[in-house]
């Protein structure tokens, strides 16, 4: 398909503007540009075949299943775009004079008091603009922590099922990444953990549910034994969805956790759209969250790790995500972690007999397969099976993820999908396995549907192009 600036002829236009009536006020030469921007000249009916065209190649939650593994892509109720999108804040600029925002700061405010409760801590900044700036907030908190008490603890411990997010932030906040090997069972190894803490750990980053879709079953030994080492615990709550409003990473012994409001809260996200990795910490790590951005107010202390992002983040990701907490309620929020985990076990359930989960019980609100016999009996991959479920007009799980299943397919439905989604869903998985099987290169052939087929996944990551001309 063509660029936009490919399309352009210079007479075309889609202005239809009154002469002039105003004297032409010279600009000063300092200011003015020395060409004209290179704007394409399209005329208006060519622009909108151009964006209507673009927006069908695309895939969104509106056109089908997305079960898009740790991402968490539940349907976005519309109710919190209206809202998101008034004037009151959409229009808002962020130095107007405090009395014009009180609003403003108590949408923050609830926000803050309902994520306190869910996560059990006691503030709560917004600055984070998405998760993995939340966890560098996060580890630079821990850090300041430890600097404060004389201690120069250098080491993060990172399960080997950790997102990729998680040793580069440790790595990026100045700290030495541990990895500790997970168990036999998925969940973190307790003796591989008591031998590598020592008086140089830091911290502890993990998810629970962790990337397998497991709930660490020794969770409250894992901390402690991290505490005891005199270390912190930090929490990736990317996988809050499945536990929201029933147990508490606070509870848990973690003394910090992000939030992906975009995930779990429910803001439209991917395709780099604005995110919100809100911040919360425990009592102890409040002196060191970042100026001017805590639920708690008041002075800024003097130990503030600094601003880590300008005013209050992505505050109308905040907005959405206190629409969507409030129209829950203490009820909903719940359900909806209940109804993830329901979700997810019936599809588990369905695909089990073809495609048994890599690490087998009851899973969280997603769960992975591994392909590796297909793998090598056929020669179908994970990335084939994906490419072939677009066929079949669903969004392929994510693959390749978490690193320690060989040909991984992790599959997290959300509570927003109906039972007939899911039987859909299972079908195309089971049909297209029974085909790899018979038939392995229509897989390997696959999409025939898509607007793309297979791209340079290595080149387009190496060498982006994201700038015409
Ligand atoms: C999504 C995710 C992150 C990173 O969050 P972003 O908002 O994408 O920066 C970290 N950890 C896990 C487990 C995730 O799924």
């Amino acid at each position: 398909m063509k660029l936009i600036f490919e399309k352009s002829k210079s007479s075309r236009g889609c202005a239809i503007l009154p002469p002039c009536d105003v004297p032409d006020v010279p600009i000063s030469p300092g200011f003015a540009r020395e060409k004209p921007p290179a704007f394409p000249c399209v005329d208006e009916n060519e622009i909108s075949r151009h964006y209507s065209a673009l927006a069908k190649r695309s895939f969104g939650l509106n056109d089908g299943f997305y079960p898009l593994g740790s991402c968490t892509m539940k349907y976005n109720p519309k109710v919190n775009e209206e809202i998101a999108r008034l004037p009151g804040f959409a229009d808002l600029h962020p130095l107007q004079p405090p009395h014009t925002v009180q609003g403003c700061k108590e949408i923050l405010d609830i926000a803050a008091r309902c994520l306190q409760e869910i996560s059990g801590m006691d503030a709560m900044t917004f600055q984070p603009a998405a998760g993995a700036h939340g966890e560098l907030t996060g580890l630079l908190l821990f850090k300041k922590y430890h600097q404060s008490r004389g201690e120069g603890r250098n080491k993060i411990i990172i399960p080997d099922s950790a997102h990729g997010t998680n040793p580069a932030t440790a790595a990026m906040a100045g700290f030495e990444v541990v990895n500790i090997a997970s168990g036999p069972d998925g969940c973190v190894d307790l003796a591989a953990l008591k031998a590598a803490v020592g008086p140089d750990t830091a911290g502890l980053m993990l998810t629970n549910p962790n990337t397998l879709g497991l709930f660490d079953p020794n969770i409250l030994e894992i901390t402690a034994v991290v505490h005891e080492a005199g270390g912190l615990n930090y929490y990736d709550g990317a996988n809050l969805n499945a536990i929201m409003g029933i147990v508490r990473p606070g509870d848990m012994g973690f003394d910090a956790v992000h939030l992906n409001l975009h995930k779990s809260f429910s803001t439209p996200h991917g395709g780099g759209g604005p995110g919100s990795g809100a911040v919360g910490c425990k009592k102890d790590l409040v002196p060191f969250m970042p100026l001017d951005g805590t639920s708690l107010g008041g002075a800024d202390s003097p130990l503030s790790i600094g601003r880590v992002r300008s005013f209050n983040g992505n505050f109308l990701v905040v907005v959405r995500a206190a629409a969507y907490l409030l129209s829950l309620g203490k009820e909903g929020i719940p359900e909806a972690a209940r109804n993830a985990v329901l979700n997810a076990n019936y599809l588990m359930e369905k695909l089990r007999p073809k495609m048994p989960p890599a690490y087998d019980g009851p899973c969280m609100h997603e769960f992975v397969i591994s392909l590796e016999k297909l793998k090598a009996s056929r020669g179908v991959s994970a990335l084939d099976m994906a490419k072939a479920l677009q066929d079949k007009g669903m969004h392929p799980p994510t693959i390749y993820f978490p690193l320690i299943v060989h040909e991984a397919l992790m599959v997290e439905p959300t509570e927003t999908e109906s039972k007939e989604t899911l039987d859909a869903a299972a079908e195309a998985f089971l049909s297209l396995y029974e085909e790899a099987e018979k038939n392995p290169e229509s897989l390997r052939s696959a999409p025939k549907t898509a607007a793309i087929g297979r791209p340079d996944d290595v080149r387009a990551a190496r060498q982006p192009v994201v700038k015409y001309g």
